[in-house]
Order: C-alpha cells, then structure tokens, then sequence
C-alpha cells in the first residue's frame, strides 16, 4: 500500500481541499502518512496571498524532495496556479497542478510514479464557470469541520492575486451543502464553519429559483446557511471570513434568531483610512463600516467582531496611518490579523511608485500590533466572570483549550474530551484568550 503525505499552507479554503485530497487518495487505497516521514508522494498545497506564502512553499517543496528524492512531489493550490514555470523547475517536482483539477490529483500523481515523467495541468482558471464539488471521502482530523462553499472572487483588491489564482465566482449547489453538512453532522461534528474564497458572493453564479407567485428570487449565503442549519444534530454554525458590505438584513437576521449561529464575524477592514480604502479598490469608507458594526453589537450583544488589517499599503503616510489608528480605537475588535502590504506582481498596487520602505512597514505593523492585542484584551476583560459554551479541541501538557461562540479562545485544566461543549466559569485573562473551569 503506497503513502502520501500532505502540507498546507495559507487559508482555511486550502486546509478543506487538503482534506477532500485526502479522501480522494484514501479512497483510492492509499494510507495518509505524516510529512516529516517517509512517503511515496507528498503534496504541497501553496498559498501565494504574500511573498512569504510563495517563499514558504518552495522551501518546503525543496526540502521535501532534498530528503526524498525518489518521491513523487505534486504542488498545487494559488502559487502552482499563478507562477506553474517558476514551480515546473524546481528540482524534484512531478506534477503541478493549480486551483482546478484536484478531482483527479490521485490520477496524475500515478502518472507520474508509473512513467516517471512532470505531469503539469495549470489550466485557464479563469474560463473555469462550475464549482469543482469534490465529496469528503474522509472525515477531517478536528473538532470543527470546514465546509467550502465557494470559490474564486472577483473584487479585484489592487493588492490582491487571489482573483488571478482563484477565478471567478463559483458556488456549491445548496443540496449538495445539505449533503457534507449530513455527512459532518453524522461524524459527530458539533460546529461547521462555512468558508470560501468571496464567501458573501455565494449563489450569484447559479440560477435564481423560481417563487409560488412566478417571481425570481437569487440564492444567497443566507439560503447556504439556511441547508446547514436545516441538519438535525447540529450545534454550531459558522461563517468564515465575509466582505461588511455582504452582511444582507436576511443574513444578519438568522445569526439574530438562531441560536446556533455563532455570535461571531470576520469582516476584514485592511484600512482604517478612507483614502486608502479607495487606493485598495475596497468598495466602502470608515464611516459605513462603522455604522455596520455598531449595528451588529447593537442587535447582538455580546457577538466577536474580528478584523485584518494591511499596513503600509502604497501611499500610506504617517498621517494616513495614525487615520488608521485612531480608527481601529474606536472599534472594538475582538482579534485582528495585521499584515504588511506585500507587493503581488500582476497587481496595480505593485506597479505604485510609492512603495514603503520594509523597516517603516515593520515599525507600523509593530504599532498596530500593539493595539491590536489591548484590544483583545478589552474585548476578552468582558466576559471574566461569566459562564460560557466551549467547545474544546486539543490537550498540551495536560491544558486544554477549545472556543466559545463568540470565538475566545478559552483554557483549561478541567477534566474534557476534545470535540465535546462544555459550560465554562471564565476566571482570568490567560494567553491569547482566557482561562476557565467547566462548572
Ligand atoms: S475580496 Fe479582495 S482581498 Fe478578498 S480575495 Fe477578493 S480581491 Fe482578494
């Protein structure tokens, strides 16, 4: 029986389709080995949202292959996508594959085992008009399930190569989201987050459904979530990163009425300066973003609003970044991921001759990072004292930890079994979250 072995890299959409690689090989006969052992064939599932993600895959491309060079090496995923020749020539890899045609990845990794050849199939994705629906063939090794929904985006950021990587819109047909949602729920998963590319996109490529009265109505994120929830046994339901503008009255009002619906939202601000919202192509200003939120914490008290910020985005002056300060401190952000602007050739922001220095970028990011971690803090002194649901996942040296709904991070020395909610009295602030006993 041949071993493959799996690395992922970049976002919760390339951890799902390693999962549905898996259980296509898995299918296929093949044991799932560890990526630091020997296998027969490794797959690299690369990321290239930064510079960083395009360096971290080929060094691990690199040293997969350094310490088994009779391996079978296939890479796919945004990097294999967006640059295949600078992927074909690293030394050792057989089959490069993009953001299509990993339905048949198992097929061209035997390709190339069998005739020892590169086996490369980078098609034009932007021509590529149908979500590509892999069944779960395998049940994921976590205590939340990712379903993905979606997939390609096109928004068009001035900084983003998703859209090269990704396509356009493409949406999973709502009866096959009941589908894995029954088939997730039947493996004993408590919560499902729902994830895609441009998730708030969903539905605008397939056909509106026609009403009793004759009218048309499109199908939204709302209908999605509406399929998953219709799954008896289900706990929790997620959404995973969504664009503010996408949060429809129809959408807001199940995470409103719905108890299961998680009292959290990733809604990704990347500037918190008007001016350079307009330079990232970004389709909102500070003020709208802010009525928004004030408007959830208004009907949802208590919901986790988490954020990403890019600092040092082309044009970004002091001036404009202290905007960007003062901003952010008047929200009140549960977590935010900040970033520094990384220059994606192919992009207008990388064609800006009013790029920042690095060592400014560093030193701006170091500022917001600061920020960004009081305000946790502030977010998380709220609930001290309060009896939560956590759902915990993994045990370190006898410390569990595990989330609650609205997405802190809680730990523990109790006595629980991982994939199990538990209710929690939340005593004291502790790492990145809290520190509490199930009671
Ligand atoms: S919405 Fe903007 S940042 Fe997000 S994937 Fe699309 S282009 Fe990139």
């Amino acid at each position: 029986m041949s071993t493959v072995a799996f690395m992922t890299l970049g976002c919760k959409v390339n951890q799902f389709e390693t999962e549905t690689m898996e259980g296509l090989f898995k299918r296929a006969g093949y044991t799932i080995g560890k990526f630091d052992e020997p296998a027969d064939a490794y797959v690299i599932n690369t990321c290239s949202v930064t510079s960083l993600g395009d360096r971290k895959s080929r060094q691990i491309i690199r040293r997969a292959h350094r310490e088994n060079p009779d391996a079978v090496i296939a890479v796919c995923g945004c990097y294999a996508q967006t640059a295949p020749e600078a992927i074909q020539s690293i030394e050792g890899v057989s089959v490069v594959l993009g953001t299509k045609e990993r339905s048949r990845i198992v097929e061209y990794v035997e390709q190339a085992m069998r005739e020892k050849t590169q086996v490369v199939n980078v098609t034009d994705v932007m021509q590529a008009k149908t979500f590509e629906d892999i069944p779960l063939y395998d049940m994921p090794e976590r205590t939340r399930a990712f379903l993905k929904i979606e997939d390609g985006c096109e928004n068009f950021c001035s900084y983003c190569i998703i859209p090269y990587a990704r396509g356009p819109v493409k949406s999973r047909k709502p009866i096959h989201i009941r589908e894995e949602a029954e088939k997730l729920v039947k493996a004993g998963f408590r919560e499902i987050v729902l994830t895609g590319i441009h998730l708030g996109a969903y539905g605008r490529d397939l056909a509106p459904i026609a009403l009793a009265d004759g009218t048309m109505r499109k199908i939204t994120l709302a209908d999605a979530c509406r399929e998953v929830l219709a799954v008896g046994g289900l706990k929790r339901l997620r959404l995973g990163s969504l664009e503010s503008l996408e949060l429809s009255p129809e959408l807001f009002e199940l995470i409103r009425t719905d108890e299961r619906f998680c009292a959290h939202l990733h809604l990704p601000l990347q500037a918190g300066s008007d001016q350079v919202l307009h330079d990232m192509n970004r389709h909102y200003d500070t003020a709208e973003f802010a009525r928004l939120i004030e408007n959830v914490e208004r009907e949802v008290p208590g919901i986790a609003v988490s954020t990403d910020i890019i600092v040092g985005f082309p044009g970004e002056t002091e001036e404009l970044f202290a905007d960007g300060l003062a901003f952010v401190e008047r929200m009140n952000f549960s977590r935010m991921h900040v970033f520094p602007y990384s220059r994606r050739s192919g992009t207008p922001a990388a064609k800006r001759k009013d790029q920042i220095p690095e060592p400014v970028k560093k030193e701006r990011v170091h500022r917001m990072q600061a920020l960004a971690d009081r305000k946790a803090r502030e977010f998380h002194e709220q609930f001290l004292g309060r009896t939560m649901r956590v759902l915990f996942e993994t045990t370190k040296d006898g410390i569990t930890d595990g989330l609650t709904d609205n997405y802190i991070r809680v730990y523990t020395d109790s006595p629980v079994t991982s994939g199990e909610l538990y209710e929690v009295h939340i005593e004291k602030l502790y790492k990145d979250g809290v520190w509490g006993q199930v009671v």
